[in-house]
C-alpha cells in the first residue's frame, strides 16, 4: 500500500496563482492586477507593492528565505539569481523585506549570457521584468518570479518576450476573423500547447563512468548490443520499480507547482520514457516544460538515476523528441480547429485550416530552423522520426474535403451538390485513426496540430513563436481581403480555394521516410535541409525578416542575434563532442586496446614456446593491430581537422558538418570495432548492454 496523496489539495499548492491571489490580496488590488493582465497594461507601483507584500508573506509560510527573478535566456535553459529577503534594521537584527520594485524589475549582470552581439560589452547589464501573466512559485526555498529578460536599450534577450508578442499577434488577427463571422464576444484568442516530453533514465553509477555522457549528454562511442529494441518489449511495458518511484515523486513535485502532468509511459527504446501534461496557453506551457525538464533531472538524481534529455543518447536506438500539440481557442474555450456542426462553424474552421496550411508552406524554412540543433541533426533527416522535410498530414477525410474544394467537384459520390464553403455542412471529421503515421512531422489530430520535430532538450518557445507568427500573418492577409469584400461568401470561397490550391504541395499523407518522398518533395519544390548547418542560413532570409518585423516579434537585430547564437551553439557543441572523443580515444580506448594486444602477445610467446596452437591469438592480434592503427589515423585526422576550423561562424558550421562530423564518425567506427573485439575486462567504460539493459 502506497501512502495516500491528496492530489487536489497539493495541486498548485506551491504557486501564487489566481486563486491564491484572490484569497490573499485585498479585493481592489486583485482587481487592479486582473485589469492589467487583461489589458496588458503596466502595474502601478502601489499595486505592485501590495502584491509583493502578499507574495512575500505567502512564500515565507512556504519556507522561502530568498526570491529570484527567473528568466529564459537564449541558451534555451532557465536562469536565476537568488537574493534573500533579509534587510538589516540597524540593531543587529533583520526583517524580511520584499517590495513592488523588487517584484517588478530586476537587474542582472547578464554579460555571460549569449546576446548575439546585441549588447556592447561596456553595457553588459540586463534587466528582468515580471510577466504578471505567469504565476510566481516557491521551489527549493526560494520565491521564483517568472520574468522577461531584456537589454538596457530594450532589446529582448530571452525566449519569453517574443513568445508573448507572438501570442498577442495571433490573438489580434484571429479575433478580426471571428468578428467577420459575427462573433462579438471573444476578446482574446489563445494559442494552446501540450508538449509531450521524451527522456531516458539511466543508473547514475554507470553514467558517471562515461566521460562522453557527462560532457555531452550522449554516447559518442559504443558498439551495438546483441539486443536492441527489435522485440518492442519496452513500449508501454510495465514500468520498473526504481523508475516508477521516480515518476511518482516527479508527478508530486510537478503537481505542487501546478503543472498538469497527466500521462507517463515507457517509450519505444529501452530506458526511454515519456511525460505528457494537459495543454495550457503557450506561455505557461513553455514555463512548465522548462520546469519539467529541470525537475526531471533533479528528481532522477535523488533516485540514483540520471535523466538524459539529449536527442540521441545512443546510436541505433530511437532518439528523444518533443511533440508540440498546438491549437487556437477563444477565451471562452472554443477550439478554432474543431470542424464544428453548422455551415458557419465549418467555414470558420476551413479559414483557420487554410491559414495554417498556407503559413506552414510559405514559411517552412523558418519553422525548420526553429528545431535545428546539433542534437536534433541525429533525428531529423536521419531516417528516424520525423523527416527533415516539412509536410502536413491531414488524414483521408480532410484531404477529400480539400480536394473537392480545389477541384470544384462533388465531395463523396452520394452527395448531389458541390461543397460550398459557408453554405454546406461539413461532415464530422473524426480524429484520424491513421494518425499513427509517425513519419509525418506535422499532423492534424482531430482538433490540433502535432509538430513532432522538436528536439527533446530544446525550449518549446521558438517553434511556437514561429507557429503563432505565421498564423497571425496568414490570418491578417485573409482578414484584409474579407473585410474589404463586397460579397463575403463569394470572397471567402475564393480565398480558401486559392489557399488550398496554392499550398497543396505541403500536404502529404504517405511514408515520410521513403526515398520516393524525398524525390517527390524536390519535384514539389519543398525544402529539405537534413542538417543545422544547411538550414540555419535560411533563418535570416529577407522574407523571414519581413515577417517578424511586420508583427513586431523581433527587430532585425534581435533576429540576427538569435541566428548568431544558434550557429554558435551548434559550432560549440560539435567542437566539444569532437574534443571529448579525442580525449577518450587517446586516454582510454587506445591504451585499452594496446593493453589487451600486449597481453595476447605475451600469451602467444609462452604458448609458442611450449608448442601449443595459438591461431586465435594470432588472428586477434593482427585484427586488433590493424584497427588500432586505423584508430590512430582517425585520431590524427580529427585532431588536425579541429586545428583548421574557419573563424567565420557560417563557414565554421559548414566545416563542422562537412569535415568534423564525418571525422567523428570514422573515429567511432574504429573504436566500436575495437570494443567488439576486446576482452570486456579491459574496456574502460560501460557498454551499451550495461547501460540499456541494467
Ligand atoms: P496522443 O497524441 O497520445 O493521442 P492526446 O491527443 O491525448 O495524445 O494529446 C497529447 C497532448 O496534446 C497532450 O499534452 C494534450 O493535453 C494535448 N492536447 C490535447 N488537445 C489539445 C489542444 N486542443 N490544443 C493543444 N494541445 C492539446
Ligand atoms: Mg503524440
Amino acid at each position: 500500500m502506497g501512502e495516500f496523496l491528496n492530489v487536489p489539495e497539493i495541486f498548485g499548492s506551491d504557486v501564487f496563482n489566481e486563486a491564491t491571489m484572490k484569497q490573499r490580496l485585498p479585493e481592489h488590488i486583485y482587481n487592479a492586477w486582473k485589469t492589467c493582465v487583461t489589458n496588458g497594461s503596466q502595474l502601478p507601483l502601489d499595486v505592485a507593492n501590495e502584491i509583493a507584500e502578499g507574495m512575500k508573506i505567502w512564500a515565507i509560510e512556504k519556507g522561502a528565505t530568498h526570491y529570484t527573478h527567473w528568466f529564459q535566456p537564449m541558451t534555451g535553459i532557465t536562469a536565476e539569481k537568488h537574493d534573500s529577503f533579509i534587510s538589516p534594521t540597524g540593531d543587529g537584527c533583520v526583517i524580511m523585506e520584499f517590495g513592488g520594485k523588487e517584484l517588478v524589475k530586476g537587474e542582472s549582470d547578464g554579460s555571460s549570457f549569449p546576446n548575439g552581439g546585441l549588447r556592447a560589452t561596456f553595457e553588459a547589464r540586463g534587466y528582468t521584468a515580471w510577466d504578471p501573466t505567469s504565476s510566481a512559485f516557491v521551489k527549493d526555498g526560494s520565491l521564483f518570479i517568472p520574468t522577461c529578460f531584456f537589454s538596457y536599450t530594450g532589446e529582448s534577450l530571452d525566449k519569453k518576450t517574443p513568445l508573448l508578442r507572438s501570442m498577442d499577434e495571433v490573438s489580434r488577427e484571429a479575433v478580426r476573423i471571428l468578428r467577420l463571422f459575427g462573433d462579438k464576444e471573444t476578446k482574446r484568442v489563445i494559442a494552446n500547447v501540450g508538449a509531450e516530453q521524451e527522456y531516458f533514465l539511466l543508473p547514475k553509477d554507470l553514467y558517471a563512468q562515461r566521460e562522453d555522457m557527462r560532457l555531452t549528454g550522449r554516447t559518442l562511442f559504443g558498439a551495438q548490443p546483441p539486443k536492441g529494441q527489435e522485440l518492442d518489449d519496452h513500449y508501454f511495458g510495465t514500468i520498473r520499480t526504481r523508475v516508477s518511484s521516480f515518476m511518482k515523486d516527479l508527478d508530486e513535485q510537478l503537481w505542487r507547482l501546478g503543472i498538469l502532468s497527466k500521462t507517463k509511459h515507457n517509450e519505444g527504446a529501452p530506458c526511454q520514457h515519456e511525460l505528457a501534461p494537459i495543454f495550457t496557453d503557450a506561455n505557461t506551457a513553455c514555463d512548465d516544460n522548462q520546469l519539467i525538464m529541470e525537475i526531471m533531472k533533479k528528481c532522477a538524481a535523488k533516485h540514483n538515476l540520471v535523466c538524459l534529455l539529449h536527442e540521441k543518447p545512443f546510436a541505433g536506438v530511437a532518439g528523444s523528441g518533443k511533440h508540440n500539440n498546438w491549437s487556437l481557442s477563444t477565451d471562452t474555450g472554443r477550439n478554432l480547429f474543431s470542424p464544428g456542426k453548422t455551415p458557419s462553424q465549418n467555414a470558420r474552421f476551413l479559414v483557420f485550416l487554410a491559414a495554417f496550411i498556407s503559413g506552414v508552406d510559405e514559411y517552412q524554412d523558418f519553422l525548420r530552423c526553429t528545431v535545428a540543433s546539433a542534437g536534433n541533426d541525429h533525428r531529423l533527416g536521419a531516417n528516424e522520426a520525423p523527416p527533415a522535410i516539412i509536410s502536413i498530414f491531414l488524414g483521408d477525410e480532410l484531404n477529400a474535403i480539400i480536394r473537392s474544394i480545389i477541384d470544384g467537384t462533388k465531395y463523396k459520390e452520394q452527395k448531389k451538390t458541390l461543397l460550398r464553403i459557408g453554405v454546406d455542412v461539413l461532415p464530422a471529421i473524426p480524429k484520424d485513426t491513421t494518425d499513427r503515421n509517425r513519419t509525418s512531422p506535422l499532423a492534424f489530430t482531430g482538433n490540433k496540430f502535432e509538430l513532432r520535430m522538436l528536439g527533446s532538450s530544446q525550449s518549446i518557445a521558438e517553434p511556437n513563436i514561429a507557429l503563432n507568427t505565421i498564423m497571425a500573418e496568414e490570418l491578417s492577409r485573409f482578414a484584409d481581403r474579407l473585410e474589404a469584400a463586397e460579397n463575403f461568401d463569394e470572397t471567402l470561397h475564393e480565398l480558401v480555394c486559392e489557399a488550398f490550391t496554392k499550398h497543396q504541395r505541403i500536404l502529404f499523407d504517405g511514408n515520410g521516410y521513403s526515398q520516393e518522398w524525398k524525390e517527390e518533395a524536390v519535384k514539389r519544390g519543398l525544402s529539405n535541409y537534413p542538417s543545422t548547418a544547411e538550414c540555419l542560413p535560411t533563418y535570416v532570409q529577407e522574407k523571414n525578416i519581413d515577417l517578424v518585423l511586420r508583427h513586431g516579434i523581433f527587430t532585425e537585430a534581435e533576429l540576427r542575434a538569435r541566428y548568431a547564437i544558434h550557429l554558435e551553439a551548434y559550432n560549440k557543441m560539435v567542437a566539444i563532442e569532437a574534443r571529448t572523443m579525442l580525449d577518450m580515444a587517446i586516454h582510454q580506448i587506445l591504451p585499452a586496446a594496446m593493453r589487451y594486444t600486449r597481453d595476447l602477445c605475451d600469451a602467444l610467446v609462452v604458448k609458442k614456446s611450449v608448442g601449443a596452437s595459438c591461431n586465435a591469438e594470432s588472428v586477434l592480434i593482427r585484427s586488433l593491430s590493424s584497427h588500432t592503427d586505423s584508430l590512430y589515423d582517425a585520431i590524427d585526422t580529427l585532431r588536425h581537422g579541429l586545428e583548421n576550423v574557419p573563424k567565420q561562424a557560417e563557414a565554421a558550421a559548414m566545416y563542422y558538418h562537412d569535415t568534423i562530423v564525418p571525422g567523428m564518425n570514422a573515429l567511432r567506427a574504429e573504436a566500436d570495432i575495437l570494443e567488439a573485439t576486446t576482452d570486456k575486462s579491459y574496456w574502460p567504460y560501460p557498454t551499451y548492454s550495461d547501460l540499456l539493459f541494467y
